[in-house]
């Protein structure tokens, strides 16, 4: 009989965060993480010239009080971003004005909203009309691109929320990487004690009253008192036959519907290192694009990054929300010469141009990873609903946790996953 008091499945954000605080206060823990690696959508590499790439999460905005908490522990650094942003529209270069046309008279509507609709539903309704079509093409790309949802499902009142915390959507980045913190949190709870298991992909969860066994996919089985389940809900919900499907016996139908009440969105993201930052030349379009932060476009590879204003010659293409889930089966080959296409129609230059500087590249559909299905949670009208059931454990044995299951205003974040998992720590040291 295996001693173990929890079992954690998943070794991302929030399982690593419950599992430093579950071990510091004594308990028995093991993390069986499916990937070779810690971190989940968390995955920085290092590249050429000692940059950072981070392939998943890469910015902190908001309020991070976990985040800013563990970073000040871990003796971590992060730096603003900054630079000037511009918008590529219908073959035009326009330095950031006024960003979405109507956006006071759409978002004094959007206050008055006593039922929360979804943000489709409420264009329909309030902003018909063609002289809005600018509007509503602004709001679905913004939707879209930056909480990768889809708009037909996303919740009018999670987005006004989202939206009237404005003022703090200052962008950080840590300087050595969100893989900093994460192996952080997992030396301390090595140091504790605690076991992670890589490699390990769990297919079946046998469980009573406070008695747990876990199947893995090379027929391994682990036993323990209680379980914290972190994979994202796009996996909790999956066919079991999956690669990373999970197998309930017994099965626990309204957890597996209440997963399908949160939104998860979808996301591609491309790294494109070039051998020198060639868009900060003066010589290059008269130097209009120096030091420039993002780029929205209507390209079909639509944002782009640099890591200014720290001195770098990579650029990141970012695509999100139901046009990336479009791509889910596309080969990493095509979706690369989509990038090239997109950065030839916005900095004006030939595709060959672009390739000449280019020196590596780094691409992740996050959508065809069997181990995320998709990129973070988003809100839906019944979000909240499927949440609350979720965040209630199973006979005191089955606790959920992850990033789509933070009660707070920053969705789909690492401060969410962290915020999730130490919040169901909690919840479990109570309960043992
Ligand atoms: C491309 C991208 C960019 C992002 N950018 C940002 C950003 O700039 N800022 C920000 O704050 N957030 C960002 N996010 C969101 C952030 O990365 C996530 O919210 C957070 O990392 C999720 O942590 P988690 O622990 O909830 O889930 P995960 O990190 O997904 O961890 C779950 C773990 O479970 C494992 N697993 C899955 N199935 C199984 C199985 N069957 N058996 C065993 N293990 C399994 C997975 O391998 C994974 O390691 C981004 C996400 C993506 C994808």
């Amino acid at each position: 009989m295996n001693d173990l008091d929890i079992i954690i499945i998943g070794a991302g954000a929030s399982g690593l965060m419950a599992a430093r605080e579950m071990s510091k206060a004594g308990l028995k823990v093991q993390i069986l993480e499916a990937r070779n690696r810690i971190g989940g959508r968390i995955f920085t590499l290092k590249g050429e010239q000692s940059v950072q790439l981070e392939l998943g999460a890469e910015f902190m905005h908001g309020h991070l009080p976990v985040t800013l908490q563990l970073i000040k522990e871990a003796g971590l650094k992060y730096s603003k971003m900054e630079g000037k942003t511009f918008q590529f529209k219908n073959g035009e270069l326009k330095k950031d004005a006024e960003f979405i046309e109507d956006w006071s008279p759409f978002i004094r509507k959007l206050n008055q909203l006593d039922n929360d609709m979804s943000i489709r539903q409420f264009l329909d309704e309030y902003f018909a009309e063609e002289k809005y079509e600018e509007l509503r093409n602004s709001v679905k790309s913004f939707v879209e691109g930056y909480d990768a949802a889809d708009t037909n499902y996303a919740s009018a009142f999670a987005l006004r929320e989202e939206w009237s915390n404005e003022g703090e959507w200052t962008n950080f980045r840590i300087i050595n990487g969100h893989s900093s913190v994460m192996e952080f949190l997992a030396n301390d709870f090595k140091e504790a004690g605690g076991i992670i298991n890589l490699d390990t992909i769990v297919k079946e969860i046998i469980w009573k009253h406070r008695q747990v066994e876990v199947v893995t996919a090379d027929g391994k089985t682990y036993e323990s008192q209680q379980i914290l389940i972190t994979v994202p809900v796009s996996v909790l919900r999956a066919n079991p036959n999956s690669k990373a499907g999970i197998a309930f016996n017994p099965e626990i139908p309204l957890k597996i519907e209440a997963s399908r009440l949160i939104g998860f969105g979808s996301v591609i993201k491309i790294l494109l290192q070039f051998r020198e930052p060639f868009w900060n030349s003066r010589e290059f379009e008269n130097g209009k694009y120096k030091n420039f932060s993002f780029i929205f476009s209507d390209a079909p590879i639509p944002t782009w990054w640099s890591q200014h204003p720290q001195p770098s010659s990579l650029l990141t293409g970012w695509l999100a929300g139901p046009q990336a889930e479009k791509l889910k089966d596309v080969s990493e080959d095509k979706i690369l010469k989509m990038g090239i296409s997109s950065l030839s129609e916005i900095f004006k230059i030939e595709k060959d141009g672009i390739t000449s500087y280019l020196i590596d590249s780094h691409l992740v559909n996050w959508n065809s990873d069997p181990f995320t299905l998709g990129a973070y949670a988003y809100a839906t009208v019944n979000t909240l609903q499927g949440r609350k059931v979720l965040n209630e454990p199973v006979d005191k044995t089955l606790y959920f946790g992850g990033e789509a299951l933070y009660e707070g205003a920053e969705m789909g974040t690492v401060e969410a996953a962290l915020a999730s998992g130490k919040n169901v720590a909690r919840r479990i040291i109570e309960d043992h």
